[in-house]
């Protein structure tokens, strides 16, 4: 089979990808072997949080520079990123993902242990607070499910009683999750949500009504809304104050809508998804891939102009550590890990970790190398590059997006 262009890794970097150069008229194929980092994701997407050891808040890319020359946002440059990350709310409102945010200064979201994270954009339905204005309320309710044990309202609580805010606890249920409560393990975030539809919405929200009298918002686990946020409008317009949710224990409600829709739009697209299918390894003659093989198509080689690996690092199976080596599983590619073991952690726990930072190397246009030749043909974006500490910086889906469209604009020259 012929393609295009083929992206290896349908995660967040491989749909913004494979988007734009299925937009673009491009024929074009993502392969995915399976979950991602957005089935863990937060609701928000996060650009620059953290630089020179303090807390970004206004214009993060004007921080850039206090990155390493190496870092990916160095590599693109201030002005390329501002265009490039600048077309991510309209990718994501062509997906039917409504967001807030801008580029220029983060906003804060409340995390499920209280605290206050810099953000870029945030879903609608989750808290994105200004991070100069005083807080909104003055006494929220936190209204979790009965016998629902992935919502931490204390913690929550704790938090917000640190920025003045008095917090109510409650707990509702209905009828209509009886059935999830026969076994333990299915009163789950995702597994409520495909309940938590229609009629079982409005009556969700007349118990949340009596719990939350005399507060000035509902704050609750992130239960609704999974293939859509019809639900969560729903919900919305009959409670009688304004609604927010806090992402909670994987599958993320949030993480997985994204998902889904950045994948209906790549398919409406008249993109070619492939499902749960690994690339197991690739041909590369004179500087160029020439094909790949996977383990469902067998011996059937898939071809094309153009090629993108997205497969994620540790996380992903990106990137695969054994006692003595990390490597690249796909193609083999070339990485920035030269050390031994000892070499990869720091003994402190909590010190930012060495192995963070590995991944693939690349020229300055993001084509890898493979023993030490770069494969002209082949871009590598998000979380496999090497060069940064997303968890550190506060920067996983700004590099993960901009390194994307950087791709997908470089093979369409749009
Ligand atoms: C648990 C977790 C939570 C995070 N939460 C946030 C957050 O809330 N906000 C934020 O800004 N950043 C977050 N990040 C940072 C995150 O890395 C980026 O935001 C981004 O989602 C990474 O996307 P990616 O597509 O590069 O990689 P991944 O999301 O890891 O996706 C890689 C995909 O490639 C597939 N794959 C791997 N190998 C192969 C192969 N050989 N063949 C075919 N497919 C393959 C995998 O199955 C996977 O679907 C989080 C990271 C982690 C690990």
């Amino acid at each position: 089979m012929k393609f295009d262009t083929i992206i290896i890794g349908g995660g967040l970097s491989g749909l913004a990808s494979g988007i734009e150069c299925a937009r673009a008229g491009q024929r074009t194929a993502i392969i995915s072997a399976g979950q991602s980092a957005l089935h863990f994701w937060s609701g928000s997407f996060e650009l620059l949080g953290q630089a020179g050891g303090e807390t970004v808040i206004t214009d993060p890319l004007s921080h850039i520079r206090q990155l390493d020359a190496d870092h990916p946002y160095r590599v693109i440059g201030a002005d390329r990123l501002r265009a490039l990350l600048g077309r991510v709310p309209g990718l994501l409102a062509d997906a039917g993902l409504k967001v807030s945010g801008s580029l220029d200064a983060n906003h804060l979201r409340l995390t499920p242990l209280g605290f206050m994270k810099p953000a870029w954009l945030t879903l609608s339905d989750y808290i994105a607070l200004d991070a100069d204005a005083p807080m909104p309320w003055k006494k929220v309710a936190l209204v979790n499910i009965y016998s629902y044990l992935d919502f931490y309202p204390r913690f929550l609580a704790a938090g917000l009683a640190k920025k003045g805010v008095k917090c109510h606890m409650g707990t509702v249920n209905i009828p209509q999750l009886d059935i999830l409560r026969r076994s333990t393990t299915e009163m789950r975030a995702t597994n409520m949500s495909r309940f938590l539809t229609n009629e079982a919405v409005d009556d969700l929200a007349f118990k949340i009504n009596e719990v939350a009298a005399g507060c000035d918002a509902v704050i609750m686990p992130a239960i609704l809304g999974i293939f859509s946020d019809e639900p969560v409008e729903r919900l919305r317009r009959a409670v009688k104050c304004p609604v927010w949710f806090i992402p909670t224990t994987p599958a993320s409600v949030p993480g997985v809508r994204c998902q889904l829709s950045l994948r209906d739009l790549f398919i409406r697209l008249g993109g070619e998804f492939l499902p749960g299918d690994t690339v197991k390894r690739g041909e590369i003659t004179d500087g160029r891939l020439r094909r790949i093989f996977t383990v469902n198509l067998g011996d059937m080689p898939l071809e094309a102009d153009n090629f993108v690996i997205s497969t994620g690092s540790f996380f992903g199976h990106g990137l695969i550590a054994d006692m003595e080596h990390i490597y690249e599983p796909a193609l083999g590619l070339d990485l920035n890990v030269s050390k031994g073991r000892t070499a990869w952690y720091d003994k402190d726990f909590y010190a930012p970790q060495p192995y963070m930072t590995f991944g693939v190397v690349t020229d300055e246009d993001f084509h890898p190398s493979f023993h030490g030749r770069t494969v002209g043909n082949l871009y590598a974006t998000g979380a496999l590059l090497a060069g940064f500490n997303a968890l550190k910086e506060g920067s996983g889906a700004g590099i993960t997006l901009a390194t994307a469209l950087h791709a997908a604009s470089r093979i369409t020259g749009v």
